[in-house]
Formats: structure tokens, C-alpha cells, sequence
């Protein structure tokens, strides 16, 4: 046994060093410990033993410092009882143990195990030594060489892998010895590749389910190193805890708004793109400065500029994070939580933390999705975040049946190797060019006057009949075109084709009912493949959104929606995606049904409304139509809907709820 660490030795030692003791414990300070191997000299062997409070914030949080002071006190004398050998503070909740270099391992792994389980035994109140355990890193035979960096470097990372185990554990540090010769060549290397420009970045699509529309993309970081390349999850928690991952974010903040800028002329010049943000950053006063300065330097509009920052950093450093959040969104940046939901969500933060968007972490989606109850969590947090008017972004998204799960929970906007990988410039590039839709046309008909044209005067309509019957519309003073029925083709407006141009549409109006007769369309689009109406009464009764394939003999596509009432106004819109083949049909704002695999018509021939080639017309009372060359989501939507019934002089009557 080697007294230099027996219990006399320690004592002469603290009382020879004052300047190297805590004022607080009264052992060893991160000087007394420097001071302490000197003393033992170059080849000493050691066992060393780094141990971390878990969550000791909390104490101080919720008891206030003198009682976070008074645990420290507490904690210090019940690990120099466990523990035969020097102890120092070197940081608030962290302490290092030098240990007899000669000690087993079964030894040492009975003491830690010990340490672990009897911190019950620490003379403080039980609900505040419920709050936090100990996480334990050992480094054994080790040789001091002058400086004990190494040796602290080695129980430290060790210390970090058991707080990745999930805290409250010990490791050896020579069971992860080869993550550890990586980090160390990763350590070695980091500064000289990104001088040298190694690191890249990619860009993965943000997509609207509905629409298949790109909505935006994160810039995500790889590593390409001679012939390797690294993953984020090999470099980004070494640069977390040696402090580079600063430079590293600046740098991908620059690269990204550098790439962006090559952009600029494209119909996704304006595309938002994300960067993660670090928790390292938080405390920097000036970072929305440097962060303006950078996107100044390549022209790109805060507002198309997010910055990501993951859940675990609101957790620990609410304070500072709300602060910093604020700060920047003060500038015009963007700012979204990453990883909701994938470890102790603070769902009370959104309270305070007024947040562009959350993203729901990947893992959440993996294991919560399969089970009533994690589905039903995940909706009501999609739920919330709507009524919050907060973006709900999913991740990892790599399946039809997620996304149809999603959809379902009104969550649009899907982050996900279902859509695409993270991909470099010139693929991402392409990618944008096929998902982002061109400036399509819109157009409005009020159908409240003898001029039938579109509001920008575009797009004409002709009736066959007599002449056309105005009524009451759907505002105050204003009016609808009254069909009044008749023979087949009689009747009806016919609207120049060139209205619906693109494969994917939508078409809202309103419609009142006047008498039901089975299959009689209101709307009727006649396509070279085949059509798409809209008829009040089909399937018993019910209203369907019907598509003809007339390439195949059993081409029938309907979907049925509910039942419509005669002598009300409904507000009704079908979409069409030909990206998703997903025929939907929404009424009075709700999503009522969808059909998938519905094949893509082409080529429109003629739109009718009032009735079709088939049946005799309809009788009914229709104003408010829209035609859209894309296919709206859900927001659009409903958001159409209530700018209609929240218009003070809406009198379209009693609104029925379907859902
Ligand atoms: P993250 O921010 O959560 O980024 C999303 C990660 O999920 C990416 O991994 C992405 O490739 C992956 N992913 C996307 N879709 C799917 C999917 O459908 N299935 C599965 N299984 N995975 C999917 P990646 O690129 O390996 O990045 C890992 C993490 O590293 C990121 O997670 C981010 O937290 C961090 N990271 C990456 N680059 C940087 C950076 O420049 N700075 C900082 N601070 N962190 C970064
Ligand atoms: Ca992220
Ligand atoms: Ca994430």
C-alpha cells in the first residue's frame, strides 16, 4: 500500500498547500490537485477516479445555492469515507479521486458501485437526494507524466460514457478504449480540417406530406477525411466537450449561407434552411451579431435562417436559452427545439419559450407510434402546438404509414428518408427544382355578377341556357349563381380549361343545395384520361368526390364524404396530388376523406359547373369559386374556410361541424 495516499499523507499535504483547498469542502481545489502529483513525480502510478453529480442543478434550482452548497459539503465528506485515496473538487459538481496505482479492479468497482447506491445514506432530506445520482469514470494504471491532463481526460471521457448510459453508473475506461483512440485521432485532427475545409455539408428536404411541396432544409454536417468520412455521431460529442463544435457551427452557419446564396435565382432562392446551434453558443452574447454579420456577407435575409437547438439544452439552461431565443428572433431569425420528445420534454417551456417550431424527435415516432397511447401523445402534442401556433416538423419519417399517421394528426411537414437522405449541393439542388412548385395560377370567381370572368379578368365563362338567375350568396348583399337544373349539358357554366393547367389542383366553392338528384354534378373537369366531379348526392345519400380513368375499364375512383344537407351552405374543396396520387375532399374546412393511388389525369378538355356530359344538371346555388394549380394543405385550408364565416357579414347561415 502506498501511504502517499493514506489519510496522515493528505492531511499534511492541505495544511503545507492553502492555496490549493476548497473554501467550501475543504478538500483539494483543481490547483491542490496539480500541486498533489507533482509531489507524487513523474512515473507514479495511479487509479484515478472522476465522479460527476447528476442533474445537481436541479438542487439549486428548486432549494436555492446555500442548500446546493450544503449537498456539496455533505458530498464531499461522504466520498472521502468511501473512497482510500486523495480527493479534490476541480469543478461545482465534480470531483477527482487519485487512488493507490497498485488497487484491483474489483476493489475500485466495489467502491464506485458503493459510492452509487448509499448516497441515500448522505444526512440531507430524501427529496433532495432524490433528485440526483452520481455518474463514475475510472482510469486504472495510469502513469503521471508531468502534467495530469491525460489521466483526467481518460476518467472524464470514461465519466461521459456512463452519462450516456443513463447516469448513476461507472465505467472503466479501458472498455471503451476504441471510441476513445477515435476521439483522440478526431482531438488531433479537427483544427487542421477545418482549416483545410473538410467538413461538409448537406441538405435534407423538409416536405409538406400534403402537398409534396419542399418547405425547407437542414444543413447537416459530415466529415471527409482522406478517405474517411465521419458521421456527427462520431465527431459532434467530442467537439461538444472539448469546445470546438463552436467553430464548427459558425463555420456550418457560413458554408450554408454560402451554398444558399448560389440559390438565389432559382424558384427556391427563398427556401428557410436550419442550422443546429449548439448548446456552447448560448452564453455568447454576441452570437446574433455574428450570426447577422455572416448572413450580411452573403445576402441572405435573416428570416430564411433557422437555427435548431435541442431539447436537452432547455432542460439544463432555461434561463439563458429563453434569453438567446428572444434575441434572435428579434434579429428575424428563426428558431426551433430539435429532438422533442426524446428525452425529459419540458413541455412546460413552451409556455414561456415562444418557438418558431418544433421538431418531434425520430425516436419518439420509432417506438411511440405503435401503441395506442404513444399515438394518442404524439396527436395531442401536434394538437397543442397548433393551438400554440407553433410548426410541428416530424423527423425521421421513413414510411407511407407514418406519414398517413401524421397526416391524420394534422401534422404536415415531414423531415425523413421517406422523402430523401441528406443530400449534397448539386443532388439537393435537383431535388428542389422537381419539389418546389412554380408560381401557379390562381384564380377567384364570386359568381355574383353578369361578368362571370375570374377577379383579374383572365379566365372567361360562358352559360348555355337561357340566362343566367342570381340569389342570395353567402354575404351580406352579395349573390350566387342559381342553377335551376335541366336536360343534360342545359344550364351550366363552361369555363375555359386552361384555368386548371397543372396535373395537381384544388377547387373550393360554396355550395347550397336547392333539390337532390343522384349524381348530378356541381362540378364537372373533363379530362383527355378521363374526369373529376363533385356531385351532392352519389352513395346513399352521401356526397362523393368521384375520378374516372377512362384508360382502364374499372378506373372508378370515388371518395365519399358525408351527407349534405339541401337548403344549407357548404364549403367544399377537392385537391388533387399527382405527386402522391391522393385525391382529398374537405367540408367546411375539415379534411371529410381522402383515396389514394388515384392516377394522374392529364390534358383538361372543359370544366362545367352546374352540371356534366352525363346526368341532367343540378339545382343549386353556387358562389366563391376558387381554382388553385396546387395541391392546398390542411392549413390553407381551413384558413380559406374561416376567412370566409369569420367575415362580419358572412349570413351563410348555420355552420354543421363534421368532425
Ligand atoms: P439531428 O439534428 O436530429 O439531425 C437529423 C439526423 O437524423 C441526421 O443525422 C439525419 O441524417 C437523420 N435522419 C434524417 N432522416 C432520417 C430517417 O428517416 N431515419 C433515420 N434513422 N435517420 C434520419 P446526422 O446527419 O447523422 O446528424 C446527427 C446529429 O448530429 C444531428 O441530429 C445533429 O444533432 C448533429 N449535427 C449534425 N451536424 C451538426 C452541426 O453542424 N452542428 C451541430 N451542433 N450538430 C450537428
Ligand atoms: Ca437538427
Ligand atoms: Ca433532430
Amino acid at each position: 500500500m502506498d501511504d502517499r495516499f493514506g489519510i496522515d499523507n493528505i492531511k499534511r499535504f492541505l495544511a503545507d498547500n492553502p492555496a490549493g483547498c476548497d473554501y467550501l469542502t475543504g478538500l483539494a481545489n483543481r490547483r491542490g490537485l496539480y500541486s498533489f502529483c507533482e509531489e507524487l513525480g513523474d512515473g507514479a502510478k495511479l487509479t484515478a477516479m472522476y465522479i460527476d453529480i447528476d442533474n445537481f442543478k436541479r438542487i439549486n434550482d428548486i432549494y436555492g445555492h446555500s442548500r446546493g452548497d450544503e449537498f456539496l459539503v455533505k458530498v464531499s465528506e461522504y466520498i472521502g469515507k468511501y473512497v482510500p485515496g486523495f480527493v479534490a473538487r476541480i469543478g461545482g459538481d465534480e470531483f477527482v479521486v487519485l487512488m493507490d496505482g497498485d488497487m484491483d479492479r474489483e476493489e475500485v468497482a466495489h467502491i464506485a458501485d458503493e459510492l452509487i447506491k448509499n448516497m441515500a445514506g448522505i444526512q440531507m432530506r430524501q427529496d433532495i437526494l432524490s433528485l440526483v445520482s452520481m455518474s463514475i469514470g475510472i482510469a486504472m494504471d495510469q502513469v503521471y507524466n508531468g502534467t495530469p491532463d491525460d489521466i483526467l481526460s481518460h476518467c472524464d471521457s470514461a465519466m461521459y460514457t456512463s452519462k450516456d448510459g443513463g447516469k448513476g453508473t461507472f465505467t472503466f475506461y479501458n472498455e471503451q478504449d476504441k471510441t476513445l483512440s477515435l476521439a483522440r485521432n478526431i482531438e488531433r485532427n479537427m483544427k487542421q480540417g477545418l482549416a483545410d475545409r473538410e467538413f461538409e455539408v448537406l441538405f435534407q428536404p423538409k416536405v409538406n406530406m400534403v402537398t409534396s411541396e419542399i418547405v425547407g432544409a437542414e444543413a447537416l454536417s459530415r466529415w471527409i477525411h482522406g478517405t474517411d468520412i465521419y458521421f456527427p455521431d462520431t465527431y459532434i460529442p467530442v467537439f461538444e466537450r472539448n469546445g470546438f463544435i463552436s467553430k464548427l457551427d459558425m463555420y456550418i452557419f457560413e458554408e450554408a449561407c454560402r451554398l444558399k446564396s448560389g440559390w438565389r435565382d432559382t424558384i427556391f432562392g427563398n427556401l428557410v434552411i436550419s442550422v443546429n446551434l449548439s448548446r456552447a453558443h448560448i452564453y455568447e452574447k454576441d452570437l446574433p451579431d455574428r450570426l447577422c454579420a455572416i448572413a450580411d456577407r452573403y445576402g441572405i435575409p435573416y428570416e430564411e435562417l433557422e437555427l435548431e437547438v435541442t431539447e436537452s439544452i432547455f432542460v439544463k439552461d432555461s434561463n439563458e436559452l429563453i434569453a438567446m431565443t428572444e434575441k434572435l428572433q428579434s434579429r428575424g431569425f428563426l428558431v426551433s427545439i430539435d429532438d422533442f420528445g426524446s428525452g425529459f420534454s419540458a413541455l412546460n417551456l413552451l409556455k414561456d419559450l415562444k418557438v418558431d417550431t418544433v421538431k418531434l424527435a425520430k425516436e419518439f415516432l420509432g417506438k411511440s407510434s405503435n401503441t395506442m397511447r404513444g399515438r394518442q401523445v404524439i396527436r395531442s402534442i401536434i394538437s397543442m402546438c397548433r393551438d400554440l401556433k407553433i410548426n410541428v416538423v416530424t423527423e425521421g419519417v421513413e414510411n407511407r404509414e407514418q406519414v398517413d399517421f401524421l397526416i391524420g394528426c394534422s401534422c404536415q411537414v415531414a423531415q425523413g428518408y421517406y422523402y430523401s437522405r441528406p443530400l449534397e449541393n448539386d443532388d439537393f439542388i435537383r431535388y428542389a427544382s422537381k419539389h418546389k412548385s412554380n408560381i401557379l395560377g390562381a384564380y377567384h370567381f364570386d359568381l355574383s355578377s353578369p361578368d362571370l370572368a375570374s377577379e383579374d379578368g383572365s379566365i372567361r365563362m360562358i352559360y348555355s341556357g337561357d340566362r343566367v338567375i342570381f340569389k342570395e350568396g353567402i354575404f351580406k348583399g352579395s349573390r350566387s349563381v342559381s342553377f335551376p337544373g335541366g336536360e343534360i349539358e342545359r344550364n351550366l357554366l363552361e369555363l375555359e380549361p386552361r384555368a386548371i393547367s397543372n396535373d395537381s389542383f384544388t377547387i373550393a366553392f360554396w355550395l347550397y343545395p336547392e333539390e337532390l338528384a343522384t349524381w348530378a354534378s356541381a362540378i364537372y373537369v373533363k379530362f383527355e384520361t378521363g374526369f373529376a366531379s363533385f356531385s351532392p348526392l352519389a352513395w346513399e345519400g352521401h356526397a362523393s368526390y368521384r375520378i374516372r380513368d377512362s384508360r382502364e375499364v374499372n378506373g372508378w375512383y370515388d371518395t365519399t364524404t358525408c351527407y349534405l344537407d339541401k337548403g344549407l351552405w357548404w364549403h367544399v374543396v377537392m385537391t388533387y396530388n399527382s405527386y402522391t396520387e391522393m385525391a382529398r375532399i374537405y367540408i367546411n374546412g375539415d379534411p371529410i376523406a381522402q383515396s389514394e393511388n388515384v392516377p394522374t389525369n392529364r390534358f383538361v378538355k372543359r370544366i362545367m359547373i352546374g352540371g356534366d356530359v352525363f346526368q341532367p344538371s343540378i339545382k343549386a346555388r353556387i358562389c366563391e369559386l376558387m381554382i388553385y394549380n396546387d395541391p392546398k394543405d390542411f392549413d390553407f385550408i381551413r384558413d380559406l374556410y374561416e376567412s370566409y364565416v369569420n367575415n362580419p357579414e358572412f349570413v351563410g347561415g348555420k355552420q354543421r361541424h363534421l368532425i
